[in-house]
């Protein structure tokens, strides 16, 4: 079986590898297609396109946007964008300011809790123009040996439980949507586990984002166990859903998620990828 994987990040916002790095592995692995899906940025598209044509591998170019949602986390997944979406990026380009003055909050926040930490130390490790995000700042955290590892950096100091938590400026579901769609992207709900809701409850989540645009739903991901994900299976039906899946692979900094297999048992199949680009003929996009 063909297998893909349509949730990857790279060191064009908090992964680790950068694209063609990540690019290449899903070759030497065997994947036949793959979806880059940075946070906030589309800035490793090009780069990617140019190493799927490199190494033949299929390459979709995408993003993840984190949006508004009080119960839990919401992610969209937007696919199939264009390289360089000129819309989206500048509204891309305001989240990314708006990271930068909340990464400076969380360094000052970190300070005043005696840790001894610049924004500078932070932007060292990053690639110039990246998505910065709270990855990166845990990473500076293990290197100075304030934390064992990005966990415990998370746990103790920059999740939500921790003491330099500052939450992120995010769009509104709605308005996510509708600049995704406005550059002909099929549009995706992320890993719906993470939204804490039961079925029930989902359904009717599900109901409200049709109506705003929703496409699909990524219903194989590496945190998804098998009665979630038939369950994910049975609602894509119900509701003429696309469904989606993906690793959210990235790198080192989530040493437990390996691309293409998550944490060890996922497949997804080509044939969801065929589904999609047939879709996209229906509609004329
Ligand atoms: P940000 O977009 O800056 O709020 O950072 C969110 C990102 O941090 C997510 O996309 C994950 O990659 C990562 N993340 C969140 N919680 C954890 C955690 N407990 N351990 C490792 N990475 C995490
Ligand atoms: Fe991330
Ligand atoms: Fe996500
Ligand atoms: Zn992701």
């Amino acid at each position: 079986m063909d297998l893909i994987d349509l949730h990857v990040h790279t060191t064009a916002s908090d992964g680790t590898m950068s694209p063609e790095q990540v690019v290449k592995l899903a070759k030497q692995i065997g994947l036949k297609a793959i979806a880059i899906t940075d946070h906030d940025t589309t800035k490793g598209l090009k780069e990617a396109a140019l190493a799927g044509d490199k190494y033949n591998i299929e390459v979709i170019p995408g993003c993840e946007l984190s949006v508004e949602y009080p119960k839990g986390q919401m992610h969209i997944v937007g696919l199939f964008l264009p390289i360089k979406p000129k819309h989206l990026n500048s509204e891309l380009e305001y989240l990314r300011n708006k990271r930068h003055s909340r990464n400076k909050d969380i360094i000052k926040k970190l300070n005043q809790a005696g840790v001894n930490i610049s924004y500078e130390d932070v932007l060292d490790i990053v690639e110039p123009g990246a998505s910065v995000g709270r990855p990166h700042i845990a990473r500076v955290l293990v290197k100075k040996g304030v934390v064992k590892d990005i966990k415990e950096a998370f746990s103790r100091y920059i999740g939500p439980d921790g003491i330099a938590y500052v939450p992120k400026t995010k769009f509104t579901p709605q308005k996510a949507i509708s600049i995704l769609k406005k550059e002909g992207a099929i549009v995706i709900l992320a890993h719906p586990f993470s939204l804490n809701l039961d079925f029930d409850e989902l359904r009717q989540e599900i109901k409200n984002l049709k109506l705003m645009g929703l496409d699909g739903m990524e219903v194989y991901y590496s945190e998804h166990n098998p009665y979630q994900i038939q369950g994910y299976l049975k609602l894509c039906n119900e509701m003429d859903l696309l469904v989606s899946g993906g690793s959210d692979f990235h790198g080192t900094v989530k040493k437990d998620i390996s691309l293409g297999t998550g944490k060890g048992n996922l497949k997804i199949p080509y044939i969801l990828l065929d589904t999609m680009k047939k879709y996209r003929q229906n509609r004329g996009l």
